[in-house]
């Protein structure tokens, strides 16, 4: 693999090297399995991938989680070595190099501007999209790999894509989870020992909230998902929503569900000072 660090290489080797289809896996890096799975999923289906590592400033609402994200380009450096192949490309570019001059763009993304993470993180999704429209800009791929643990972020950059008519293909891939059932996240590493113990309650409890739909209401499962979680002390559930799978909008009441779309509970819990999230299906049969 190559790693290289500025735009005008990258632009040198994507044309000189003629693989395609063209994959490109955006990460922060901190790497660990679920980014690992796109990865895989990209080279079985490109000829050539690129895997971006950068901590984007512009989509960290808080200065503090942005100070103690994990950065760990060795580490991510030598797993990727395992994984990519000779002409596949990690592209780690400096805060100049991917804002040379301050990002002005302002994106709208209607009703996902109003829900779970929009209103928990304000700016958050417009610095994805920064992020994300300028490495669609640089490293043109034909198919972006993302992971579906975040939701809400597959479905903004959907309608980002259909907003600047970017001939891009999205591949959402499945959530890859601890032996214990927690989402694998880059901020796991920085949860307390003692509070790692006991978050594994965040999977089981939405897992088991899942198989309510059939004879529950919303309401009640919500209840129960905020209440079984919050029996631990140092977990506080910020949202719980089961939501559609195309706008997110939440859903309030059983009768407002269709059999043939999909919904997702989608939850966001602190866990000490660590903000953790997750989802899983709602299937209705
Ligand atoms: P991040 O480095 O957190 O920005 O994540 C980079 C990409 O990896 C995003 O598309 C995430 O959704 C995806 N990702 C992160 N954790 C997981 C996971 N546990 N399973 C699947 N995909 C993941």
């Amino acid at each position: 693999m190559k790693v290289i660090s500025t735009v005008k290489e990258i632009r040198i080797q994507l044309r000189n090297l003629s693989f395609s289809p063209v994959g490109l896996v955006p990460t922060m890096g901190a790497l660990h399995e679920g980014h690992l799975s796109l990865v895989r999923n990209a080279t079985d289906e490109c000829g050539i991938v690129v895997v971006s590592i950068y901590v984007n400033p512009t989509q960290f609402n808080d200065k503090e989680d942005l100070r103690k994200y994990p950065r760990t380009l060795e580490a991510d450096l030598s797993l990727l070595k395992n994984t990519l192949r000779d002409n596949d490309i990690v592209y780690t570019p400096s805060d100049s190099e991917m804002y040379p001059v301050e990002d002005k763009r302002v994106f709208h993304f209607g009703n996902l501007d109003r829900v779970m993470e929009a209103l928990y993180r304000p700016g958050h999704f417009n610095g994805v999209a920064q992020v994300v429209s300028k490495l669609f800009e640089i490293v043109t791929p034909d198919i972006a790999y993302f992971g579906l643990k975040d939701l809400q972020q597959v479905a903004v950059i959907k309608e980002l894509i259909r907003q600047n008519k970017y001939k891009v293909t999205i591949k959402g891939n499945p959530i890859i989870r601890e032996a214990d059932g927690l989402a694998m996240s880059s901020r796991n590493r920085l949860l307390d020992p003692e509070i790692r113990k006991k978050v594994p309650v965040i999977f089981r409890t939405i897992s088991e909230a899942s198989g309510m739909i059939i004879s529950k209401d919303i309401p009640e499962i919500k209840k129960f998902v905020k209440e079984t979680i919050e029996k631990d002390g140092n977990l506080q559930v910020e949202y719980f929503e089961i939501v559609d799978d195309h706008m997110l909008n939440p859903v309030r009441n059983r009768s407002e569900m269709k059999v043939n779309n999909h919904y997702y509970g989608c939850i966001a819990v602190r866990a000490g000072n660590i903000r953790l999230i997750d989802n899983i299906e709602f299937p209705l049969r």
